[in-house]
């Protein structure tokens, strides 16, 4: 039950002395309180009634024949009280337990013998903290007179509270000893429930930054521990899921890198150690050419990324022409739809956009050069601009070979290529879509996409006219 983790022992131990303090300081304001209530209102009504119990022992004395006070009192001792008799010549006598009388003074037994009543018990001074009520003091005694053969005596009565009451006090104490061991027990336990599902959080924790992520915490709490468990699982996934994508990532670009790098070391071994025609020379030139054309895009696109990753929502805000951008991209990748021989149309008026303009071009460029890219000769490129109320939306469709269902959810992913083995020939990385949509997605847009395959693709993208207040 004890608990190993070094590190949850204050809080364990925190919470324990907590309880007891609260346990023991509860216990003394109760005890001050009950005394109180004693002291103001139990204590009149004690005196109240041994008064009359006294002056019953003094009645049914004095009414009867018996005239021997001692065998009397003797025996009214048996009834849980002590007696003490003055005699007015000063000498005492004792029935019961002797109580100590010395705090008694001679004025006191004098005003009984003169008819009073001495009301001890009422006037007892008020201790906190000690109950007069046990206190086996003649002071704390109730005074009577007594006829006895024509004398008075002073007679003082005191109930037996041993007697009386021994066994309450032991069942009393008992109940208390119980109460107090078996919270403590209570105590112990209770709290092992609370701190144990925060040892295995930390557990978890290590386990999460020792690149463990697979922690099994219990959920099913309903309390506040439960649903910092449950949190917490789905931070883990959540961190897994990062990491696998961060692997991804990684293994994606070095397979990237790798290819293209194989390619130029075979054709420049091939180049210097074979005898090689002009042309084929040349042919080996162009495709070591190409291979670091790709390399360079792909070093240059993955600093677009890492900038957008780390960039968060930050952007410039430049007010622009949108259609002048689109038609500066359209001239200048006018040499590769026009050597494929492809129609590009652009259709609406000027809008002006608040974004970041170099950005913008990327998207731009993107999805442009992937029409032509993706489009047979002879096919068209239409590219309209409709301005709305809220949104700007730019819509490109091509004739092109399109996506087919499965492949159309994915195209905007990392890495993403739907023809891999056609793709690698040509200058593609599968990174333009997916730098595009986060551009797009910076500026609080959206791009979609629509296709069939063998028919065309179009690209619908959306940009709210109210990004300037960003
Ligand atoms: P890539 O550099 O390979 O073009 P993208 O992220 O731009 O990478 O595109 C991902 C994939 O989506 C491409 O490999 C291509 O198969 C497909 N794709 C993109 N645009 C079109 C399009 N207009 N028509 C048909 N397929 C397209």
């Amino acid at each position: 039950m004890m608990l190993e983790a070094g590190t949850m022992r204050t809080l364990y131990v925190r919470i324990i002395l907590t309880t007891m303090f609260i346990m023991i300081a509860s216990a003394c304001i109760a005890f001050f309180v009950t005394n109180m209530y004693y002291h103001y209102y139990l204590k009149p009504q004690n005196d109240e009634k041994v008064t009359h119990i006294a002056q019953s022992v003094v009645n049914i004395f004095e009414q009867s024949d018996q005239k021997d006070i001692e065998a009397y009192l003797s025996s009214m001792t048996h009834l849980g009280y002590n007696f003490h008799l003055f005699a007015d010549d000063g000498h005492a006598q004792t029935f019961g337990v002797p109580l100590d009388t010395i705090s008694l003074s001679s004025e006191v037994i004098t005003s009984v013998l003169n008819g009073h009543i001495y009301h001890g018990i009422k006037d007892y001074p008020w201790k906190p903290f000690v109950t007069g009520f046990f206190n086996n003091e003649i002071a704390n005694t109730i005074g009577v007179p007594i006829h006895v053969n024509d004398e008075v005596y002073a007679l003082f009565v005191r109930p037996h509270t041993v007697q009386l009451f021994g066994e309450m006090r032991i069942f009393l104490a008992l109940l208390l000893i119980i109460i107090l061991l078996f919270s403590f027990l209570s105590i112990l336990i209770s709290t092992q429930y609370i701190v144990k599902p925060i040892q295995n959080l930390t557990e978890a924790t290590k386990k999460i930054a020792a690149g463990n992520y697979h922690v099994k915490l219990n959920v099913d709490r309903r309390d506040e521990i439960g649903r910092l468990a449950h949190d917490f699982t789905k931070m883990s996934d959540s961190l897994e899921r990062t990491e696998e994508k961060r692997q991804e990532f990684v293994s994606s670009v070095s397979h990237e890198i790798q290819s293209p790098l194989t390619s130029i070391q075979g054709f420049s071994q091939a180049l210097r150690e074979e005898q090689l025609s002009d042309d084929e020379r040349s042919h080996y030139l162009l495709i070591i050419e190409k291979e670091s054309r790709r390399l360079s895009q792909l070093s240059s696109q993955l600093l677009t990324l890492s900038f957008l990753d780390s960039k968060g929502d930050e952007r410039t805000n430049v007010l622009f022409d949108l259609m002048s951008q689109l038609k500066e991209v359209i001239s200048t990748t006018e040499w590769l739809w026009r050597n494929k021989d492809l129609a590009l149309e652009v259709l609406g008026e000027s809008v002006q956009f608040v974004g970041d303009p170099k950005l913008l071009y990327q998207v731009w460029m993107n999805v442009i050069t992937n029409a032509i890219r993706y489009t047979k000769p002879g096919g068209t490129i239409k590219i309209e601009v409709h301005k709305k109320a809220t949104q700007i939306e730019v819509v490109m469709t091509d004739t092109g070979i399109g996506i087919s269902k499965e492949d159309v959810s994915q195209i905007f992913d990392r890495f993403y290529k739907v023809d891999k083995a056609r793709t690698r020939t040509e200058a593609s990385t599968g990174l333009g879509l997916s730098i595009a949509k986060k551009i797009i997605e910076l500026h609080d847009g959206t791009i979609m996409v629509e296709s069939e395959l063998n028919e065309g693709s179009i690209f619908t993208i959306t940009l709210p006219v109210l990004s300037e207040k960003k």
